[in-house]
């Protein structure tokens, strides 16, 4: 249904960090027309309804966005910032309500909870504007930062933001019943972007008129922003808009978000972190919990989180969310083993893992946090708890099963300060470092070769805060290689060199060495690299170097190790481990050891005499080539 939109007769410049719904408001304001009407003027109104969907507050996907900045009159990067799609790969809520095929994102119809789609916070004054003429006329910005739950006050005027209405008292911009859209009441005209579209009272129906309440006088909450939480807002606004690696972001969001359900779970054990002037609302939202857990089906009384998600989802009310965020960020930055650490007492408390209430806080433990915030959990419960109260079903129970059964050396020995960091590390050692380790053994031996892929797994744990598993998953190594019937990852028994007193001094060496080395990013080329192989194009000219008349042609198997080689040689790994001989290129059961048809062929092309050695000679080219191209470079 989409109708090409003349442009609107007049148009407004977005205020700086103003969201699509409030500069829609303005438009209509400006325009005289309800904001339904501008929506359907400009395409964002597309659905049987009328009505602009909730998931543009996220993002608008190419046509739609085009043809919204045209009839808008705005160029369409400024329409992309009306939304929050900036911010995805830093907010991990952002990234959830996003689907990604191919590299075009797309909002989902899940909204994770630290998104508030439901309603806004909002500052009285922002919403008041300033003295130029037209925010006179029209009102000031209704942020798009105050749908993230981690917006809780306002930096500019230095007060924690409302989330209600003082007539009607109901959360701004609410949305009622199932349906969630753009905007309440978009069919109502003449209101001011400042007032309130919430219907009257919470008991009368949608559409017997309207609460009307000028937002833009309210009071902000009586809680005065102590200067530590605004620093706070302050480094959280930070994460979201900096220069920095979004990762890093991304991870400690995502860290903050399982600690403030670990804090809301175990409430209230380490109410403490909590600044006391905040503490008192975050005790309030709390409440309800202290109470014997209600059945599943059953909703919460007075606060109206569904039950199933109660301890991931964040409070409605700004200062909860300041006194939550800076308990969770305390919890965070703590050393776990010192004496007065918070986190060892409050997983004593915790429920376990099954418990509904979670949602999914253990799989963002798992998947979005960082290595050494879900190390310090898991740390703590392997070193800290009762041994019943984890065959109980304690969160990190498989985690801790595994490392029992693979003992560690590797914790003993640190090697930090040596200015080289995990991703410097390739998951085969190179034979020369070997070389600086250990003169004393033939480099042909399976012994060397355990050496050669086990060395590299204690180096990224001497250096980093990862464990075995973690430290092996991390250099692109199958997890069933250390749990397999067989593993293949021998660490129960290291070799004689890694053994003792020895150990330690070895490991320095080679550690002393591997400074001195030019630094590659192994880790970076590994994900450039990841389902790497020929394409058939570059196999055809690599095959075209082949100029013997006679004799064999390369076939299959030559180049299946073909891109195995030049994988291999770019990434610093084995052969073995190339996406080549991995699913879904190769059958999952593939079975390679030393003596397969692969194995030998690409043993024979590491040595004298090598096959086919023009396409050899091509193939290392290409390796070369990958390297030193301007993305690939260190
Ligand atoms: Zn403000
Ligand atoms: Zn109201």
């Amino acid at each position: 249904m989409n109708v090409a939109k003349d442009p609107l007769p007049r148009s407004l410049i977005p205020l700086p960090d103003e969201s699509l719904p409030g500069f829609l408001l303005r438009l209509a304001h400006r325009l005289d027309l309800s904001p339904g009407q501008v929506a359907r003027r400009t395409g964002l109104a597309h659905s049987p309804t009328g009505l602009a969907p909730a998931s543009s507050l996220l993002m608008l996907e190419s046509t739609p966005l085009n043809l919204f900045a045209r009839s808008a009159r705005v160029t369409p990067a400024a329409a992309d910032s009306l939304t929050l799609r900036p911010y995805t790969d830093r907010y991990p809520a952002l990234t959830h309500a996003l689907v990604r095929e191919g590299s075009t994102p797309r909002p989902r119809s899940v909204f994770p909870l630290w998104l508030l789609m439901a309603y806004s916070r909002y500052c009285p004054t922002c919403l008041a504007g300033d003295d130029t003429p037209i925010q006179r006329r029209h009102g000031g910005p209704w942020k798009r930062e105050w749908r993230l739950a981690i917006t809780f006050a306002c930096l500019d005027h230095q007060v924690f933001l409302r989330n209600d209405c003082p007539r009607c008292r109901l959360p701004v911009f609410g949305g009622r019943g199932s349906r969630l859209t753009l905007l309440p009441a978009q069919h109502t005209p003449g209101l001011h972007p400042a007032q309130c579209r919430n219907p009257p009272s919470e008991s009368s129906p949608a559409g017997s008129g309207i609460c009307g309440h000028r937002l833009d006088s309210a009071e902000p909450p009586e809680v005065s922003l102590s200067p530590a939480l605004a620093e706070l807002q302050r480094r959280l606004m930070g994460l979201l808009t900096s220069e920095g690696q979004p990762e890093r972001a991304f991870q400690r969001f995502a860290d903050l978000q399982v600690a403030a359900a670990l804090i809301q779970a175990g409430w209230p054990a380490a109410a403490n972190l909590a600044p006391s002037e905040a503490q008192p609302a975050l005790a309030a939202h709390n409440a309800p919990q202290a109470h014997p857990a209600p059945s599943p089906q059953q909703p919460l009384p007075s606060s109206g989180r569904p039950v199933t998600t109660a301890w991931s989802t964040p409070p409605g009310d700004a200062v909860a969310t300041a006194a939550l965020l800076a308990a969770s960020e305390q919890l965070v930055t703590q050393d776990p083993f010192e004496s007065r650490s918070a986190l060892p007492q409050l997983l004593r408390y915790l429920p376990t893992r099954q418990d509904p209430r979670w949602g999914t806080t253990w799989r963002m433990l798992a998947h979005d946090a960082s290595p050494s915030f879900r190390h310090q959990v898991e740390k703590v419960y392997q070193l800290r708890l009762h041994f019943d109260w984890i065959r109980q079903g304690a969160p990190t129970q498989s985690i801790t099963k595994a490392r029992s059964v693979h003992r560690l050396f590797a914790p003993l020995l640190t090697l930090k300060d040596h200015g080289f960091a995990a991703e410097h590390i390739p998951q085969f050692l190179p034979e020369s470092w070997l070389a600086v380790f250990s003169d004393s053994f033939d480099r042909r031996t399976p012994r060397s070769r355990l050496l050669r892929r086990m060395l590299p797994i204690h180096l990224i744990q001497a250096v980093s805060n990862l464990n075995l598993l973690e430290a092996a998953e991390f250099l692109g190594v199958p997890l069933s290689w250390s749990t397999g019937r067989r593993p293949r990852l021998n660490t129960r028994q290291p070799p004689d060199h890694l053994r003792g007193q020895g150990a330690r001094d070895a490991l320095e060496r080679l550690a002393q060495h591997i400074a001195r080395q030019r630094k590659f990013d192994y880790q970076a080329r590994r994900t450039l690299l990841t389902g790497w192989h020929l394409d058939d194009q570059t196999w055809n000219r690599i095959c075209r170097q082949h100029r013997r008349l006679t004799g064999p042609r390369p076939g299959a198997l030559t180049r299946e190790c073909a891109s195995a080689l030049v994988w291999s040689r770019v990434t610093g790994s084995e052969y073995s481990l190339a996406p080549i001989f991995q699913p879904p290129i190769s059958p999952l059961n593939r079975q390679l050891d030393a003596a397969s048809p692969a194995m030998m062929f690409l043993w024979r092309w590491d040595h004298e005499n090598p096959p086919f050695p023009d396409v050899l000679e091509a193939l290392e080219a290409l390796a070369l080539q990958i390297i030193e191209a301007p993305t690939h470079a260190p």
